[in-house]
């Protein structure tokens, strides 16, 4: 699990947000808070971009 940033208590995991069509770069939400010093934290899962950048690779294919 995580650790609060602050105190170091494990934090209390609150759920899920889907963001697939709120967020262009991130595909969900988490909501973690600290039982202690009720720290707040929300992390961004980012989407999974290809990264297959091979566009100036051009073919040349000969047709008869
Ligand atoms: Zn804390």
């Amino acid at each position: 699990m995580v650790n609060c940033w602050h105190c170091g208590t494990e934090v209390i995991w609150g759920g899920d947000h889907d963001l697939e069509e709120e967020e262009e770069d991130y595909c969900m939400s988490t909501n973690l808070s600290c039982p202690k010093c009720n720290s707040f934290y929300i992390v961004y899962l980012p989407k999974d971009k290809e990264k297959n950048n091979d566009s100036s690779r051009s073919n040349n294919k000969t047709s008869k």
